[in-house]
């Protein structure tokens, strides 16, 4: 499997659909694969599942389309964890899985991925992103899905008090007419609330920093502060505090706040502006990220003898 194996440059939604079904077919015992919704443009939400643990986490990328390389490290991280001879895979697979399970759910903004890789033609609402986009055929710095929303300012958490809102359909920070407005993340929220999930993992880029901790009151995070330092030391990211009143409608916001459960937005690469993380600094961010889900699973398993001896 690891020869046939190579991720694509440019990852889009058809090497996608193309590697979860070769994993699928592979590895039809150890993985689970499932449509979890649909896009905009009918564009399917893929969930993967590795694992069979009753402690649940969860690990999605690309809710911002020009953050596309997050696919292709959480479909790295997949392969690894199925097949990889090296620590800290093989630990994770061969001793963790009955106790720990993943689920990844690579892309979540594939209409989003596809316009800034490929441009409007194929979009049924091509005329529109033209407008949106300045007639520009150049969508490398979108964010947004394929109407124009900005996927991670839709959750129902302080969603009336977010910031620097344009009001209408946008490249970027459009936060829709109410939350949950879009189908994408609708069916993520859905997802989510269905699992319950013990920690989750948000991949965006870029900046080489974390963000854990929202409004969270003190008890959860001196309860989750020794993950945020673990990770901050694995990955070699800031860790960032809170400053003043931080504006609300991300995942993570929404996931801290209504499951007070660890959740972790990464920004992976050195901050590249508002565009895509180039491919030469791929190889570092492999290596940044490699230990993310070994240590997520350590802070899970260790919680789990605790409360045995307890
Ligand atoms: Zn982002």
């Amino acid at each position: 499997m690891e020869n046939q194996f190579k991720l694509a440059e440019i990852y889009r939604y058809l090497d996608l659909e193309r590697d979860l079904q070769q994993l699928k077919n592979h590895y039809s015992n150890l993985i689970e694969l499932e449509t979890i919704g649909f896009s905009v443009e009918g564009r399917k939400l893929y969930g993967l599942k590795v694992g069979t643990g009753q402690h649940k986490v969860i690990c999605h990328g690309a809710h911002h389309a020009r953050e596309w390389m997050t696919s292709r490290l959480i479909v790295d991280f997949i392969y690894h964890l199925l097949s990889s001879q090296n620590e800290p895979w093989r630990q994770i697979r061969e001793e963790w899985l009955d106790t720990v399970s993943f689920w990844f759910i690579p892309m979540v903004n594939p209409d989003g991925v596809t316009l800034v890789q490929d441009g409007p033609n194929r979009f049924s609402n091509r005329e529109q992103l033209l407008d949106l986009n300045g007639q520009s055929l150049d969508f490398s710095s979108w964010k947004a899905n394929g109407r124009g929303v900005d996927l991670n300012r839709q959750y129902p958490i302080d969603w009336e008090e977010i910031q620097a809102n344009p009001g209408q359909p946008s490249p970027t920070n459009y936060k829709g007419e109410q939350p949950l407005s879009e189908p994408e993340i609708k069916a993520l929220v859905n997802f989510v609330t269905k699992h319950q999930f013990d920690c989750a993992l948000a991949y965006h880029s870029s900046g080489e920093e974390i963000f854990w901790r929202y409004k969270l009151p003190n008890p959860y995070v001196n309860q989750f502060r020794p993950l945020a330092d673990k990770l901050a030391e694995v990955t070699s990211y800031s860790l960032i505090e809170p400053e003043g009143i931080p504006s609300g409608g991300g995942f993570t916001d929404w996931f801290l706040t209504k499951f007070k459960k660890p959740s972790f937005t990464f920004e992976i690469a050195p901050y590249v502006g508002s565009r895509p993380v180039p491919n030469h600094l791929y190889h570092q961010i492999f290596e940044d990220n490699q230990f993310v889900l070994h240590t997520v699973g350590e802070f899970l398993m260790d919680k789990m003898t605790k409360q045995h001896k307890i």
